[in-house]
């Protein structure tokens, strides 16, 4: 060994030069001390402070020496400053699932044997299990040849489906570059990352055109027939058609059936003999694909049974489509990033590859299946796939229902629970899905003429999120500025939860009581002078 190298060499632990396979229990050791109990506490939130980038930035800087295990894995641990801990029943803020331990045992497994599913022959089975999670969701749709693709998440889904849909309406642009007189049409409330995977894909973020929605957030049937006929009248051609299948706020979802025979009928009067790519944005949205065949839950409430049965009735067109995403990261009980994009058949193989190489069936033998001719990544992690396949296996049909139900469940008692105190209404009683928005009223600051036009609403959530900020046990809620139950109601100040943690069931009663003293203690520190209000710039949607 050089002299220049010593010093080096001397700081590297054993482990570092040769992991330990089987020294799982050490693994387990440097977890745990992660986790130790200076970083986690109870609340929905890892404590943190505020903090700016470029002075963080500006003190870090790369050591000579290598530091031991417990100093790294010591500051690493600050990483989880800020954190949301989905496990407390008080982390109500987004769709975050707390991951089964299975599936984490799992793509730790991925992790420590480094498994890279580009091909066959360095990822072993990951790839056949990849095709299996594929195959067995594709079938509950009634897609018997179905395949798919693992990958990091729901935005690179609707990018599989948007690069598809190109390469099937121009069989040249795998080779040539995509042509500029296409659009894709999606329902208003699609989630915005649309347009970004439009500007990714080369077509622009103008592409994307969205379909004015009607009362029931679904693509409104004159708006669609209206835009087809302008874009068609522009020269331009329908790629995609993307539909909700389930949104955060309102679960928008489109009803497939009746989309798919508009968009023919009207491109066909149109005289335009082509069929677009259906797709389905069911990220949100899959689980419900396991009701398909009966519902074996008896004990279903009529409120949650009839939301479902409408949302099956919406998916029934799924039949004619091509393509739908499922985020196991939302509503599969899995970690990041746990997604798949699933086509209804093979001809993805083809239709996603560079244009140099054509899909034969004895590419689908072991020792000749290569991943990365498709997919946006070469090497490539297997811990999704990993995940996916635990979390379905461990479900099974039955339990994906009666998670769905569970959720709806919860929802529906937190709602009840609301209702019971003057100061909340909830707003989204009609939604297909299990989030909860309510108003607040601040009855004693509205009266107050002084306090009319500021932005109370505002002020109090970060009253809010400054005790969860603090490592406080107190609800982790959110907000929604421009709240509409439909796209024609006025939008209003509203508040989100987002149970996910079936856990919470037990904690209702504690953690209404918390909000509702959390209004109390505000208006009283804001009457007494002890809080300032903020003027505070409306927040803008997420975009
Ligand atoms: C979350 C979401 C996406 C984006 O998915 P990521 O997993 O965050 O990439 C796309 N569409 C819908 C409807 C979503 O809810």
């Amino acid at each position: 060994m050089n002299t220049i190298n010593h010093g080096l060499f001397d700081n590297l632990n054993k482990e570092f030069l040769n992991s330990e396979e089987n020294n799982i229990s050490l693994l387990f050791e440097k977890i745990k001390y992660i986790q130790g109990e200076n970083v986690i506490g109870k609340s929905p939130k890892i404590q943190t402070k505020n903090f700016f980038y470029e002075e963080e930035l500006v003190k870090f800087s790369l050591n000579e020496e290598g530091l031991d295990s417990l100093s790294t894995l010591k500051e690493v641990a600050q990483l989880f400053q800020g954190v949301i801990r989905p496990h407390s029943p008080f982390a109500l803020f987004n769709m975050l699932p707390s991951p089964l331990l299975d599936t984490i045992a799992a793509s730790t497994m991925t992790q420590l044997y480094n498994v890279n599913s580009l091909m066959d022959n360095f990822g072993g089975k990951s790839l056949i299990f990849e095709q299996k999670v594929a195959r067995s969701l594709g079938r509950l749709i009634g897609w018997p040849q179905s395949v798919g693709i693992s990958c990091n998440g729901g935005k690179l889904t609707l990018l599989y489906a948007i690069r598809m849909a190109l390469s099937r309406m121009f069989p040249d642009s795998n080779t040539k570059g995509i042509p500029t007189n296409c659009v894709i049409l999606t329902n208003e409330p699609s989630h915005y990352c649309v347009e970004h995977v439009c500007m990714l894909l080369g077509l622009g973020s103008e592409s994307c055109i969205r379909v004015a929605a009607d009362e029931n957030w679904q693509m409104c049937e004159r708006a669609l027939t209206e835009t087809i006929k302008e874009q068609v009248a522009r020269g331009k051609k329908i790629a995609a058609v993307i539909c909700c299948g389930g949104t955060t706020i309102n679960f928008a979802h489109d009803d497939t059936e009746k989309i798919y025979h508009i968009v023919m009928q009207v491109l066909d009067k149109l005289n335009q003999n082509y069929k677009p790519h259906f797709h389905l944005d069911s990220v949100i949205g899959w689980l419900v694909f396991s009701f398909k065949r009966d519902s074996r839950i008896h004990d279903m409430d009529p409120i949650i049974k009839g939301k479902i049965q409408q949302i099956i009735h919406r998916q029934k067109g799924l039949l004619f489509f091509d393509s739908c995403g499922v985020d196991f990261h939302k509503t599969g009980l899995c970690p990041y990033s746990t997604s798949f994009f699933i086509a209804s058949s093979k001809d993805m193989f083809n239709l996603l590859n560079d244009g140099s190489y054509v899909y034969e069936e004895e590419d689908f033998l072991y020792g000749n299946f290569r991943a990365y001719r498709y997919t946006v990544e070469n090497s490539r992690p297997a811990s999704g796939i990993a995940s996916a396949y635990v979390a379905l296996r461990r479900l099974g049909i039955d339990g994906m229902q009666r998670y769905f139900v569970a959720l709806h469940r919860m929802s529906l008692d937190i709602a009840k629970e609301l209702e019971k105190k003057v100061a909340f209404k909830v707003l989204n009683k009609d939604s297909l899905g299990w989030e909860i928005i309510f108003s607040i009223r601040f009855e004693k600051l509205k009266r107050k003429e002084q306090f009319s036009t500021l932005n109370i609403e505002q002020n109090f959530i970060t009253f809010c999120w400054n005790k969860c900020e603090n490592g406080d046990n107190f609800p982790f809620i959110s907000f929604v500025p421009g709240y509409k139950a439909s796209p024609f109601s006025d939008s209003q100040m509203a508040f989100l939860i987002y149970p996910m943690n079936l856990n919470g069931r037990e904690c209702i009663e504690e953690i209404i009581d918390h909000l509702e003293k959390a209004v109390h203690d505000f208006e009283k520190s804001v009457l007494e002078g002890t809080l300032i209000l903020n003027v505070i710039e409306k927040e803008k949607t997420i975009k």
